[in-house]
């Protein structure tokens, strides 16, 4: 394994001391920063090729130099609020190495020249949050937050904010909207958050995993970090496995590991030795289901794009010879059912209506025809819902029917 975020996982006795950072390397990559121009930083997250692990996968250098460029009051965003089933990446960074991300945070706000950020955490995490809140405190005390920091004019604070269980605050503009303390309803975009964000400042939004990357980045150098992976998906990437293998769990690997070798190498297999029949890689909501026939695709950014798949947020739910498709996507349905925010009729009449479509083929009550509308319905969703979670249960639905019901 490659470890670059999780190189400190489970190394301290406390993660939330900044001494204990300190001892492993911790807050290196902020001195050097201050003695930079914020435009270098951007030049060299630019030139690392980092993309945003949120899903989106969008440059991390391109987007912070959106805002760099902008006058007056900025804010820096981390979208801490990881919904996604089968996505658990965030948690162990936040829990077991809180400082790493502060340290990111930080970066990111000197390069582009803002003062304050939020980590809006999801509401579940009261763990995270609390050890977030107390990492924050003793980076403060020790010059890291606050004013003139370490010895420049250079002034930045964080806050921790939670939020309330709902996964569409997820989608960047819905998080900003319950920032603000509205209804977290998703906002049209363009203007983009990077132009009009959080109280109309712009305000860039980067994923926990995306910020925790930086550092290494800054201390190691752009060139250092893209000898990992591949051209166009330069890094290592969390994984989170779960389903049918001997050893589920997260595994941070460069972006030129299988599906094959993940499943058989990192994981020990399917469970019990049986065959396996699909792995629905992205997310257990909005990702892809692959085959026996894809399995040795590399799992990163490109590979996947051009597969049908999606890397989303690493989540790669595997699934034996035994379970059936159809079985995974009426649960699928039914996250998309109980999260839709009812704003667009399409996504909230759209997702009742695939799963009694599901529910009669389980019950051997549909046929081909049914599985057609069901697919019709994606694709209008797909067209005409106002948010991604509209947007979604297409894929799935697609590539699930690619592999035949069962
Ligand atoms: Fe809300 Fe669904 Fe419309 Fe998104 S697509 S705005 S979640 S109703």
């Amino acid at each position: 394994m490659n470890d670059i975020v999780l190189e400190n996982i489970g190394k301290y006795t406390n993660p939330e001391s900044a001494a204990e950072y300190e001892h492993y390397g911790g807050y290196e990559a902020l001195r050097k920063v201050v003695t930079l121009k914020p435009q270098e930083v951007v030049e060299e997250v630019k030139k690392s090729g980092l993309r945003g692990r949120g899903g989106a996968g969008f440059p991390t250098g391109v987007k912070w130099s959106f805002t760099t460029s902008l006058p007056g009051e900025k804010y820096i965003i981390c979208n801490a609020d990881e919904g996604e089933p089968g996505t658990f990446k965030d948690r162990i960074i936040m829990e077991g190495d809180p400082h790493k991300l502060i340290e990111g945070i930080i970066i990111a706000g000197y390069a582009v020249g803002a003062q304050k950020a939020y980590i809006y955490v999801r509401g579940e995490y009261y763990t995270s949050a609390e050890m977030l809140k107390n990492a924050l405190h003793d980076a403060g005390r020790r010059g890291y937050l606050g004013e003139n920091i370490l010895g420049t004019d250079f002034t930045f604070k964080i806050d921790v904010k939670t939020g309330a269980g709902s996964y569409i605050c997820g989608e960047e503009t819905a998080l900003i909207e319950s920032l603000e303390g509205k209804r977290g309803n998703p906002r049209v975009r363009p203007p983009y958050p990077g132009t009009v964000g959080l109280w109309k400042k712009p305000s860039v939004v980067n994923n926990v995993e995306t910020l925790a990357n930086v550092p290494s980045i800054m201390v190691k150098g752009a060139d250092w970090y893209k000898s990992f992976g591949t051209e166009k998906s330069t890094g290592t990437k969390i994984f989170t496995v779960s389903g049918q293998v001997e050893k589920p769990g997260y595994y941070e690997l460069p972006m030129t590991v299988t599906l094959r070798e993940l499943i058989f190498e990192y994981c020990g297999g399917i469970k019990g030795g049986k065959k396996f029949k699909a792995a629905l890689i992205g997310g257990a909501a909005a990702g892809a289901f692959l085959g026996e026939d894809k399995i040795d695709v590399h799992l990163n950014f490109e590979d996947l794009a051009e597969h049908g798949g999606c890397l989303g947020s690493g989540a790669v739910l595997v699934l034996d010879e035994d379970t059936r498709i159809l079985e995974v996507l009426k649960n699928i349905m039914e996250f998309f059912k109980h999260e839709s925010c009812g704003l667009c009729l399409p996504c909230r009449v759209g997702n009742v209506r695939i799963l009694d479509i599901i529910g009669d083929l389980l019950e051997g009550k549909g046929d081909d025809k049914d599985c057609e509308r069901m697919l019709k319905i994606a694709q209008v969703m797909k067209k005409t819902c106002f948010c991604p979670l509209g947007q979604s249960p297409l894929v799935p639905i697609e590539t699930a029917l690619n592999l035949g019901v069962d």
